[in-house]
Order: C-alpha cells, then sequence, then structure tokens
C-alpha cells in the first residue's frame, strides 16, 4: 500500500517543461509514480486547483544556531524550503573548540545579529567536531540541511589568535587541509569564506587573513570531492568582483569543483556594473568554469525598532553606542535628555533625506494606533514637528516597543531585478535566512518571487521560476535525489495556490530563547509541504512532529 497520494494536482515538476494534471503516489519516503494513480493510500491530500512542485532549496542561510534549537528552521519550512543550506559567509558553528566558542558567538552576534542571550540561553554546548555539530542537529530535524564549512572557523581551529592576524604557514596549511578533509567526510557540502566581512571587534573575519596559497589548498580538497566553494566578494565594487570571478573561475576549472558568490545587487545607478560582472561570468562558464552569482529576489527593506542595534545606525556613532550597549532604560533615558537627543538629531540629519519615507509598522498603545502604516513624514505633518523628532516621539511613547520600515533601499527595480533572475547564469538565493533578525525578515523570498515576479509582473515563466529553485540548485550544489518530481526521487514536496503565494507583511516576534525577538513573515498561498514524504507543515494544522530531514550530503560510509 501507498504511504501518500497527492491528488489532482497541477504537476510542475522542477525540470522547466510544462505544467500538466497528474497524481502524485508516495512510498517509503520517495516519489513512485507520477500520473493517474488508482491504488489507496493511507493518506490522501487532494490537490485540485492547486500546484504540485519540488521543495524549494534555500542555498545562502545561516540557520547554524537556529537548528540548535528548532529542527523547523521557523518559518523557512512554512514558505514551502525543504533544503537549506547554513555555515555561508565563512562562518560555521563547528568545528570549534571550546576556548573559541566565545569569540564564534561574538562573530555570530555581529555579522547575522544573533543575540549573545540566545547562544547563553538555548545552546547547550555539547559539541566540539563537525561530525559531533551534525549528530547534534540531527535529533528532531524536520528540514533537510546541507551545511558549509566556514573558513573562518577552520582557521580559528589551527591558528588560534594568530587567525586574525597573519597568513599561515605551510603546516598550518596543511592541518586546515586534514581539517576540511574531516569535515566533508561528516557530511559538510563544501566551505565557505568571506573577504569583507568584519568581527565582533570590527576588525576583518580570519578568513580574510588568509593568502591565496591557502585559499587554493583547501580548495585542492574540495575537489577531491567535487564539493562547494561560496564566497562573499568586494560586492559593493565592481571590479573587484571581477577579479573574484577570475579567481573563482581558476580555482573551479584546476579543481572540477563548483563556486559561488554572494550577494550581487543591482540598484539604477549600478546596471552597467553589474552587466559587467555578469560578462565576465558567461565568459568564464563559456571557459567551462563554475561560478554562479547567488541573486536575491526581495528588495533591500530594513525594519528597525530603537531597542535594538540595527545595521541603520551603524554608522552613527553617538546613536549606534547608545542602541549597541544601552538597556531599554538608559536608551529612554538618553532619548529623553535634551542634550543628548539634539546629539543624535544632529547626527540623524545625514539621512534626512530617507527618514519622511519611513514607516511606522507596529505599535502597542491603542493611542498610536491610527498613525502605523503613515509615513514619518505623514506623522510630522500631522504633529506638527520633524519626521526624526516624531520616530523618537513615538519610539518614546511606547517604551521603544515601536517598529519602523525603511523600504525599498536598493534592489527594488522589477524589470531589472527581473531580467537577472531570469538569466541562465544566475543562482537565485542570497536570503540570508536566519541571519540578520533584528534588521529584516530574511524568510519569504521565494514566495516573492512566485507572487511577484512570476504572476504580478510576468518576468519570469512559473515552471522557469520553479527550476531554478528547485532542480537548478541541486544540480549546482550537487544534491542527490531532489529538485524534481519525478519516480525515484525522494518525496520534497510544496503544494500551493499559484494565484495567491506570496510572502505576508514583516512582524517582530518574541520567539528567540533567552528572551530576545526577530523580524519573521508567514506565507501566503502555501497549503501543505512535505519533506521525505511526509507532511511537516500544513496551512490547517501548522508544523507536524514528522522528523524526516536529513543532513546532506551526509557521512560518508
Ligand atoms: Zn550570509
Amino acid at each position: 500500500m501507498l504511504d501518500l497520494i497527492i491528488r489532482n494536482g497541477l504537476v510542475v515538476d522542477g525540470s522547466g517543461l510544462p505544467a500538466y494534471v497528474a497524481d502524485v503516489a508516495i512510498a517509503d519516503r520517495r516519489i513512485v509514480r507520477v500520473g493517474r494513480i488508482t491504488e489507496d493510500a493511507q493518506q490522501t491530500i487532494d490537490a485540485k486547483g492547486q500546484i504540485v512542485a519540488p521543495g524549494f532549496i534555500d542555498p545562502h542561510t545561516h540557520f547554524d544556531a537556529q537548528l540548535l534549537w528548532d529542527g523547523h528552521a521557523k518559518p523557512v519550512l512554512a514558505h514551502g524550503v525543504t533544503t537549506i543550506v547554513p555555515g555561508n559567509c565563512s562562518l560555521s558553528l563547528a568545528p570549534l573548540q571550546e576556548k573559541h566558542r566565545m569569540k564564534l558567538v561574538g562573530m555570530f552576534n555581529q555579522i547575522e545579529e544573533m543575540p549573545h542571550k540566545a547562544f547563553a540561553e538555548g545552546v547547550e554546548w555539547n559539541w566540539v567536531t563537525f561530525d559531533e555539530y551534525i549528530k547534534r542537529i540531527e535529533r528532531g530535524l524536520a528540514i533537510n540541511v546541507a551545511p558549509l564549512v566556514g573558513h573562518s572557523v577552520l582557521r580559528l581551529w589551527v591558528m588560534d589568535e594568530a587567525a586574525m592576524q597573519r597568513t599561515a604557514t605551510p603546516d598550518e596549511v596543511k592541518a586546515m587541509q586534514d581539517l576540511l578533509r574531516g569535515c566533508l567526510d561528516a557530511g559538510a557540502i563544501g566551505l565557505s569564506t568571506s573577504f569583507v566581512d568584519m568581527d565582533e571587534n570590527l576588525q576583518p573575519v580570519p578568513s580574510r587573513y588568509a593568502d591565496t596559497v591557502e585559499l587554493d589548498a583547501l580548495a585542492a580538497v574540495l575537489g577531491d570531492y567535487g564539493r562547494m566553494l561560496q564566497i562573499v566578494p568586494e560586492f559593493y565594487d565592481a571590479d573587484l568582483t571581477i577579479a573574484r570571478v577570475d579567481q573563482l573561475a581558476a580555482l573551479s576549472l584546476k579543481y572540477a569543483i563548483p563556486t559561488t558568490f554572494s550577494p550581487l545587487f543591482i540598484n539604477r545607478d549600478n546596471i552597467d556594473a553589474v552587466n559587467r560582472v555578469m560578462a565576465r561570468v558567461d565568459t568564464q562558464f563559456a571557459a567551462g568554469a563554475r561560478v554562479w552569482p547567488q541573486v536575491q529576489t526581495r528588495p533591500i527593506d530594513m525594519s528597525f525598532s530603537l531597542a535594538v542595534p540595527s545595521l541603520l545606525f551603524m554608522r552613527f556613532r553617538a546613536w549606534y553606542r547608545l542602541i549597541r550597549f544601552g538597556t531599554v532604560d538608559e536608551i529612554m533615558a538618553g532619548l529623553q535628555d535634551p542634550e543628548r537627543r539634539a546629539v543624535y538629531v544632529a547626527e540623524a540629519s545625514a539621512l534626512d533625506a530617507l527618514w519622511p519615507r519611513i514607516k511606522l509598522r507596529q505599535v502597542n498603545t491603542d493611542a498610536n494606533q491610527s498613525l502605523v502604516g503613515k509615513t514619518l513624514g505623514q506623522i510630522a505633518a500631522i504633529r506638527g514637528c520633524t519626521p526624526v523628532d516624531a520616530m523618537i516621539d513615538i519610539s518614546i511613547e511606547e517604551n521603544l516597543d515601536a517598529h519602523f520600515l525603511s523600504e525599498n533601499m536598493g534592489h527594488d527595480d522589477d524589470a531589472e531585478v527581473g531580467r537577472l533572475l531570469s538569466h541562465p547564469r544566475v543562482h537565485i538565493g542570497a536570503s540570508d535566512g536566519g541571519a540578520h533578525i533584528l534588521s529584516f525578515s530574511t524568510y519569504g523570498d521565494t514566495g516573492y518571487l512566485l507572487g511577484h515576479f512570476v504572476r504580478d509582473k510576468a518576468l519570469l515563466g512559473l515552471e522557469q521560476a520553479i527550476k531554478k529553485i528547485t532542480s537548478d540548485t541541486a544540480s549546482i550544489w550537487g544534491i542527490a535525489e531532489r529538485g524534481l518530481l519525478q519516480p525515484g526521487y525522494i518525496a520534497d514536496i510544496a503544494i500551493f495556490d499559484s494565484a495567491t503565494i506570496d510572502r505576508g507583511a514583516e512582524y517582530f516576534t518574541p520567539d528567540v530563547p533567552g528572551d530576545g525577538s526577530r523580524y519573521v513573515r508567514d506565507a501566503i498561498g502555501m497549503d501543505t509541504v512535505l519533506v521525505g514524504g511526509a507532511v511537516a507543515w500544513s496551512a490547517a494544522d501548522g508544523y507536524s512532529a514528522s522528523t524526516r530531514g536529513k543532513v546532506l550530503p551526509g557521512a560518508r560510509l
């Protein structure tokens, strides 16, 4: 008897071929047949009027920490994502010696805005090796995880403090190679490195002290396994990015490995620069290299309150000091002190073009509810003050629990972003899921792709978009048996309504251990998500108790 049948859905099988009406039969975790199924099954899902697609794969996330307390990687699973790649940007949580734990927490805090308290109260530190970390997250895993190992972490293990001071000696490089080999044997899908990130002391992360000999030696190990090298290039500069494209292409050709870099943003003022980067990508692909640029679907938005440090205030020294180090009471006192407030207002004037456009998104008091959805410019006009004063006053009135949104700060030209997303050599990704939890919501990028770019703007076809986030991603990363709805494949499946699929509005929610909160989005239009042939989430019942997530590619036996 079959385990499950999905009946009458419109199958978009991930290959890019046209959709067709069929049933999908599942037994023993796998798709056994797609067509007219007459047998019975223990469970039947009626998908009439819905799309039945392979589960989506998100290649750029930072769920490393969250997976320790949440095997569903909420809310990304509810958006139809059935496989995530954590460990990007040179940072993973393993391998990690005890003496380096706080250093790594500091880096996660600085780069990914993961609070110290979440680690202190949400994490039992009972792993050292990559293998132990994998065994740890495998307990209660509801989503598939294809983890990268971070270059900064390898350096820290081998070089200690010197990892943040100098290049490695030949012996240290050899030790890093051995360490990487152990991680790949344990199931890591590749290596990540960064050429731009800063640590908690605003010093370069360890990977940035590596020379080309070291990176070449690590790429050689990846070559023995055919696994991925991910990098963060100097993405703010096209010429430096092009130099990294060439560097990756050389490594890709020399060791026959796939490589990917992220992010690549397109703004109205850098279209020519992005075209130049893409021209070099095309040239390198034509030469046989694999250098996949990752492009995110969502525009750059930033949410913030004055209670927690936000990327928006990083550049303002007085603001940053106040918010970064102050408690709620101390921040309130600072904002209410006329002299100090004058300093904050003066600093903020550098962004005077921005403040009037910022929206008030969420408040607690009844008195201010009528202002929600209005811009600071509109509120300032109502109150007879400046937009910055309106932001500060409302924050004080709400005891700092007022949330603002700065929308469309870049990557927001639909035609240009759509052109890039549909490019055959662009890898859709770079969501940063699980990171920047205090600045924006990194969930729902697939809903935005399918709702905004496919349905509303018709800039990509449905079959094309689904192929890009399923079988293309699986092929790029070498993830076997996933990404297609065909007999023999693992039954990771997303069932959704193409007429309504979307990402919900962003909101701030207290679900981080240690009394922490984060910005999230719910899915819209998603009906059911299967992982390994079992329902992992449904709109009707929420997250299930099923724990069929796997670590991919998994340990070498
Ligand atoms: Zn990242």
